[in-house]
């Protein structure tokens, strides 16, 4: 038989982390599922510095501690890749690789993963020199000249992170300007080691076969197709909802992120969303965190209006 929770979170990043301590403080039976470790995308984030209390704090690091502080009052923490919810009354079942439970609330916490950028040999070369990911294969370019390819926080703040070892990081962007923070310009301009191409579709991530050797873009002005030599192409153009299992349960928008009220109600009672996988502009750490606090006692509200 499915076991069954008060509170259901779906996603242990710190806005999950957060609804699962806000729910399980007010004694409620608490589970939260994930398909990975606990801390989402800071395990892929070196330092953070934009988190107040903190003033330059590794990622895993501020993971392992939001865990531990948050896990002292009786949240049970599973390993589960949920593949659907669905609906029966006011019960939801979650159904995962690894099992089915049941909850009448439902914390959706799955947050947003990078997107892709579409072009010729981005899937071919992916782990052969095309990386989403500048703390787990910054290693393997040491000394190297690499090229990212964005404009916003992720792109320059990897980028930061990338010239710490490489020889040099050039920056290749749409437009003639970036959409990052004030803050990260600041830096990666004044960083000798970082360049920017503006103005530059990239049209192809070109190899040998076995790797990388350059990428190929256009001069939106020119017109003109050019070549930049490089072993590694750091791609972040943005994110995309991590939603696939919810697309039925009718709280998705047209672009697949989940809008919500004030309160993180969706558009099912008794289903809340929060952190990066909401319809949002601002995805920070400080936001999801908000976010499940306010996730975490309306579920709470939820069920005793229920019992009322
Ligand atoms: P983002 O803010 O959506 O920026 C995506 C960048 O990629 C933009 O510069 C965009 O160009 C460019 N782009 C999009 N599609 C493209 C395409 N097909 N070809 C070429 N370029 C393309 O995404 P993000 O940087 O991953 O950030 C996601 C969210 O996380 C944001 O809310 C961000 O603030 C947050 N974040 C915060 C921090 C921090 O606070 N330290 C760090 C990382 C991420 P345009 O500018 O022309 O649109």
């Amino acid at each position: 038989m499915a076991k069954s929770y008060d509170v259901i979170i779906i996603g242990a990043g710190p806005g999950g982390m957060t609804a699962a301590l806000y729910a399980s403080r007010a004694n409620l039976s608490v589970l939260m599922l994930d398909r990975g470790l606990y801390g989402g995308q800071m395990n892929n984030t070196d330092a953070i510095d934009n988190y107040p209390g903190f003033s330059d704090v590794k990622g895993p690091e501020l993971g392992e501690k939001m865990y531990n502080s948050i896990m002292r009052f009786g949240t049970e923490f599973e390993y589960g890749d949920v593949q659907s919810v669905e609906l029966d009354g006011n019960t939801k079942i979650v159904k995962t690789d690894a099992g089915e439970y049941t909850t009448q609330a439902l914390i959706i916490a799955t947050g947003a993963d990078h997107r892709h950028l579409g072009v010729p040999g981005e899937e071919e070369y992916s782990g052969k020199g095309v990386s989403y990911c500048a703390v787990c294969d910054a290693a393997f370019f040491r000394d190297e000249d690499i090229a990212v390819i964005g404009g916003g926080d992720s792109a320059i703040e990897e980028g930061i992170y990338l010239a710490q070892s490489a020889k040099s990081v050039t920056v290749i962007h749409r437009r003639d300007q970036l959409r990052a923070q004030a803050t990260l310009q600041k830096r990666a301009f004044a960083n000798d080691k970082m360049h920017f191409i503006w103005n530059a579709n990239t049209e192809s991530i070109d190899g040998d076969g076995q790797k990388v050797t350059g990428v190929t873009y256009k001069d939106k002005e020119t017109g003109e197709e050019k070549q930049l030599a490089t072993r590694g192409v750091f791609i972040y153009v943005g994110m995309l909802p991590q939603t696939t299992p919810f697309k039925d349960l009718g709280v998705l928008d047209d672009k697949g992120w989940i809008p919500t009220d004030e309160h993180m109600q969706t558009k099912v009672p008794g289903v809340f969303a929060l952190g990066d996988v909401r319809a949002k502009d601002l995805r920070q750490i400080a936001n999801a965190v908000g976010e499940g606090s306010v996730a975490g006692q309306e579920a709470y509200n939820y069920l005793q209006n229920l019992n009322d």
